[in-house]
């Protein structure tokens, strides 16, 4: 086993040069979701040259799927790609570099099978496309995407090295508040106003939060604030998401979060629907996969600030309820958290070699 672990490692190193020329050309052409038409074909070329059989366009119009052995060897082991960018921030998330690493362990894998003769199974290189709201993964997973998959993982950039990060459970909830629209000088007691209703539904959430766990997130914008000052709102509308760490402490939140937004129409006299949207599930770190890939990634020299930390919520929840799966975070600098511009120059900018951040740092 440990001259396969030294062929992989061989193959990866021998391609490092390339594999940065890839991941900088996704970040260099940023791609919402769906939308990942270039990323889509500068993996699935690279994937074919390095002599994957390459399946461009599965399922989904961006998602690709490349394998190479044999279905009846052995164990078909798949590790993931994503390469969808943010709006205006282009790769502040850094999935050009999963990517990277995705093709990466899949080069390795097939390295390894290759000096086996073949022996001992498949690898399936998987381009899940639209992380980033679009829950590609789903999409995928109800195409059976993941039928006959044993293992799938997965590696995100970070702040910190993280082998077993916390992935909340997450789900969009809509509340939209119906009042009735009146002059707001002439004839302001003939209205009901659902702004007020809005306001008020937001403020007893900012206090709600007080009671809550510290593995909750609660966040919320408004998306209708009424259409004119001299009309009072007739429609007012916030978008929510909730987190908690599984589907239990999440619908204890939702429950809360129903009950600020009752008492607030009640108070302003409104009519309130609540709708819930994309729901994600947490995600389930298999205890043995991390476990070796603690293991090996140490005898690489990587070292851990923290086992496990909430970073948010990702569509890889879906896919650990399918197959066991793991979902490491790895430094690439200490001075950006995901979704800022500055994590946006991180991604661009490192190295493969320069991966592993020291814990010394300033
Ligand atoms: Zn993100
Ligand atoms: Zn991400």
């Amino acid at each position: 086993m440990a001259d396969f672990m030294k062929v992989a490692k061989a193959k990866i190193d021998a391609s490092a040069s390339n594999l940065n020329a890839l991941s900088q050309e996704i970040w260099s052409h940023p791609e919402l979701n769906f939308n990942e038409h270039h990323a889509h074909e500068v993996l699935t070329d690279f994937l074919e040259k390095e002599g994957f059989n390459v399946e461009r366009h599965f399922v989904l119009e961006t998602a690709f799927r490349a394998t190479f052995g044999s279905d009846n060897a052995g164990p078909n082991i798949c590790v993931i790609c994503e390469y969808d960018a943010l709006p205006d921030i282009g790769h502040a998330c850094g999935h050009n570099l999963i990517a990277e690493c995705g093709v990466a362990a899949g080069l390795g894998i097939k390295a390894a099978l290759e000096a086996s003769g073949n022996k001992y199974g498949k690898v399936t290189v998987l381009g899940t496309p639209a992380e980033e709201g679009g829950g590609g993964k789903r999409l995928l997973i109800k195409a059976n995407a993941f039928t006959g998959i044993a293992v799938a993982m997965m590696a995100h950039p970070y702040r910190y090295n993280v082998p077993r990060p916390i992935a909340l459970s997450m789900t969009t909830v809509i509340i939209k508040f119906q009042g009735k629209a009146s002059h707001a000088s002439a004839a302001p007691w003939d209205g009901n106003n659902a702004l007020d209703a809005a306001v008020m539904c937001y403020q007893a959430i900012s206090n709600m939060r007080q009671q809550i766990k510290p593995t909750c997130r609660v966040h919320g914008i408004f998306t209708n604030g009424g259409a004119a000052p001299n009309i009072i709102p007739e429609e007012a509308e916030l978008t929510y998401y909730l987190r908690a760490i599984d589907e239990g402490e999440l619908s204890v939140l939702k429950r809360k979060v129903r009950a600020c937004a009752e008492g607030a129409a009640k108070a302003a006299e409104c009519q309130l629907q609540v709708k819930t949207e994309s729901s994600w599930a947490n995600v389930i770190t298999n205890c043995i996969l991390v476990t070796i890939y603690e293991t090996h990634a140490r005898s690489l020299g990587y070292q851990w600030e923290e086992h496990s930390m909430s970073f948010g919520s990702t569509d890889f929840g879906e896919t650990s309820y399918k197959v066991p799966g793991i979902h490491p975070m790895f430094c690439i600098t200490d001075r950006a958290n995901i979704h800022m511009r500055e994590f946006t120059a991180a991604t661009g900018g490192v190295q493969n070699q320069h991966y592993i951040c020291q814990l010394n740092h300033q």
